[in-house]
């Protein structure tokens, strides 16, 4: 976390968030969840360390609507600046399956794999849970099989707009995360989809996991909203808005 801050400085961020993972070993084996004690320790160290930089705190949830008790208690160690929403797995036969592990299962359907994760994305959208930003929407777009026609937004426009039209009546902010400056997840099409049904706001999220990477692709991210309706923020932590 340090490194990032120093990073942060170094390209002339004035803010940056930590958006722990917290996912559940049930989903992913050997993982534990954000020790959230230890995370505040961290942040307080970043705070005294790095003072002219903004550091926001915040937990990505994954799955939260199959946690509703353990989102809950994370939820209640403290007060945090953003909380994001995310699926990163289907259930497949009684198992669950990460979508970055959709092209290594031979057999898999995959374009029925990916309605598979969008109807989960709009069951947490539905669910309630108390997340505020909607991560990376087209998540198995980063882990694409070769071989298969691309991927493309038109492909699953009911679904996603479904999802959308959700998420913009639960007030949702929708998150462009960049992919460490890879690939925007979403893209330009589903942010102005995003416009079309009523979304109020977009974030910007690198999900760094390495120092090097944090705000990695924002510049072109930015433009993109800009382009598909959503004015900059003054506030370089405020949310952009149409
Ligand atoms: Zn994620």
């Amino acid at each position: 976390m340090e490194k990032s801050c120093e990073r942060a400085v170094e390209i002339g961020l004035p803010a940056l968030a930590f958006t722990e993972h917290a996912d559940w070993a049930l989903v992913h084996k050997g993982q534990h969840s954000v020790d959230l004690d230890g995370y505040f320790d961290s942040i307080e160290r970043c705070r005294a360390r790095f003072k002219g930089l903004r550091i926001l705190t915040g937990v990505e949830l994954g799955e939260p609507h199959w946690f509703p008790g353990e989102t809950a208690k994370v939820l209640a160690a403290g007060p945090l600046d953003q909380v994001l929403g995310s699926i990163h797995c289907i259930r497949l036969d009684g198992e669950m399956l990460d979508a970055s592990q959709f092209r290594d299962r031979s057999g898999l359907d995959f374009p029925a794999a990916v309605r598979e994760y969008f109807r989960e994305v709009l069951a947490m959208v539905e669910s309630g849970q108390p997340f505020e930003t909607l991560a990376h929407l087209d998540y198995p777009k980063r882990y694409w099989l070769d071989g298969l026609p691309a991927y493309k937004e038109k492909d699953y426009e009911a679904e996603i707009r479904a999802i959308l039209v959700a998420a913009a009546r639960t007030g949702r902010v929708l998150e462009v995360n960049t992919t460490r400056g890879d690939t925007l997840c979403p893209d330009i099409t589903v942010v102005r989809w995003w416009r079309e049904v009523g979304g109020q706001a977009v974030q910007y999220g690198s999900d760094a996991h390495q120092p090097d990477k944090v705000a990695e692709g924002f510049l072109v991210a930015t433009q993109m909203v800009e382009a598909a309706g959503f004015k900059p923020a003054r506030d370089p932590v405020a949310l952009w808005r149409r």
